[in-house]
């Protein structure tokens, strides 16, 4: 083996659910040929019509003269020019912004654009002193945790709880009486709508955290990777925050190419000339046949359209039919809670005094041919201990409706007996 240093070995580390994968996929393989409901899976449907918009896309692309210039040569590090272009002409018109191409960059998926800003505006200064990257609210993104080359750089707030204790919903707030940001801290994000809550702050909200950080220069970076205007999944009305000190983050993922990992960072050309010089460093550009395919599919407006006509009623609908079974099928005199849901493509559930652990839940839920993500998990940077880190579990809602509803019925007999055994 060879020897590693202190960033090579907490690299290699999995974190977060990457690592919680690999137990579920043993499951799924140990469970061939039972049936499995595997309501954990991050990874996007793949709806026919997103997959159609894709292929003509392509098909415009191959026959026009373009398609040598996209993928037979290097581009520009900023990213491919003609998908900077729509983006400014589609922000600038449904916003009423005055953005430039030099307020855009284009990296390998928004995971990176994460890495690029923890590791640019976090960690330790040329004089040795620490900043910190904020997350406002925990729980949030798990992918935060694994993208600070300084660990001890990270730090998340618990947030506040609106808790309607009839009709057994809750939703998470920011604790602004604890959140602290000051000339310590290098870096804000935050996801909006989040994952794995399904939370949305609100305007409000964001409009605070951007003027708690604005006096220090701190840019806060607003992952908008389900946010409008695609993939449009939110379920509650919000609207896109900009600012001098916001650095706006979207992410083509959950539209239908995951795989061609294309990110976009919206914000001020001094923040952004950091970010595209982090990524010509790391890997020159992202790679320009996605690029090619998205600029046809925002400019023709189709992308957006799509977005709001199909992907957001299709996981708002998963969301009716989850609650719908969980009023149905739990238990009325246990403290469950389910997150509002208000977008993204997962359900939040709190068992307030669960008896045992979210990972020993995960596993009795197993047992039981149901798959979830133990909630844990997505409290990265979070430093004290809170009872309510081991009472929530992540639902996806990627599942058929039909295993919605079977899953969600044996999740109540399994909460029912676990109550009633303590
Ligand atoms: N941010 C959030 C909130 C996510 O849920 C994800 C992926 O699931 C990402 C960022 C990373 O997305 P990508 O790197 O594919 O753009």
């Amino acid at each position: 083996n060879p020897a590693l240093t202190k960033i090579g070995a907490q690299m290699s580390n999995l974190t977060g659910v990457r690592a919680i994968m690999k137990d579920i996929n043993e499951t799924l393989r140990a469970g061939a040929g039972q049936e499995l409901n595997n309501l954990s899976a991050g990874n996007p449907l793949i709806l026919p019509e997103v997959e159609q918009l894709w292929r003509d896309c392509t098909a415009e692309l191959l026959a026009s003269p373009e398609y040598g210039e996209v993928v037979c040569r290097y581009g520009s590090s900023q990213g491919y020019a003609p998908l900077i272009e729509a983006i400014i002409n589609d922000f600038n018109k449904r916003y009423g912004l005055n953005l430039t191409e030099r307020n855009i960059l284009i990296t390998p998926g928004s995971q990176s654009l994460y890495f690029y800003a923890a590791n640019s505006f976090g960690g330790y200064t040329t004089s040795g002193e620490l900043k910190q990257i904020v997350l406002p609210l925990s729980p949030d993104y798990t992918g935060y945790g694994g993208v600070c080359l300084v660990p001890e750089a990270l730090i998340a707030y618990k947030p506040t709880l609106d808790i309607d204790e009839t009709a057994h919903r809750f939703k998470y707030r920011p604790d602004f009486s604890q959140l602290s940001i000051s000339e310590n801290t290098g870096c804000v994000i935050f996801s909006r709508p989040c994952n794995p809550t399904g939370n949305v702050l609100s305007d409000d909200e964001v409009k605070k955290i951007a003027a708690l950080a604005a006096p220090y220069g701190v840019p806060v970076l607003i992952d908008s990777a389900y946010g409008p205007p695609f993939p449009a999944l939110n379920f509650t009305e919000m609207t896109p925050v900009f600012g001098d000190n916001i650095l706006h983050c979207m992410s083509l993922s959950k539209v239908g190419l995951p795989g061609e990992r294309i990110g976009i960072a919206i914000g001020d050309q001094k923040m952004i000339q950091v970010l595209e010089s982090f990524q010509t460093n790391l890997c020159i550009h992202p790679s320009r046949y996605g690029q090619a395919i998205a600029a046809l599919a925002i400019n023709s407006g189709a992308l957006p359209t799509i977005a709001e006509q199909v992907i957001r009623p299709f996981y708002q609908n998963k969301f009716t039919v989850l609650e719908n079974t969980l009023e149905a099928a739990m238990p009325k005199d246990l403290p469950w809670f389910l997150h509002r849901g208000e977008g993204a493509i997962f359900a939040w559930l709190w068992l307030q005094n669960l008896p045992i652990t979210d990972w020993d839940f995960y596993q009795q839920l197993k047992q039981v041919g149901v798959i979830v993500v133990p909630g844990s998990t997505f409290f990265p940077g979070l430093r004290e201990e809170w009872q309510h880190k081991h009472q929530c579990l992540r639902i996806s809602l990627t599942g058929s409706d039909e295993e919605i509803v079977t899953g969600m019925q044996r999740l109540a007999k399994v909460v029912e007996e676990t109550y009633q055994r303590a």
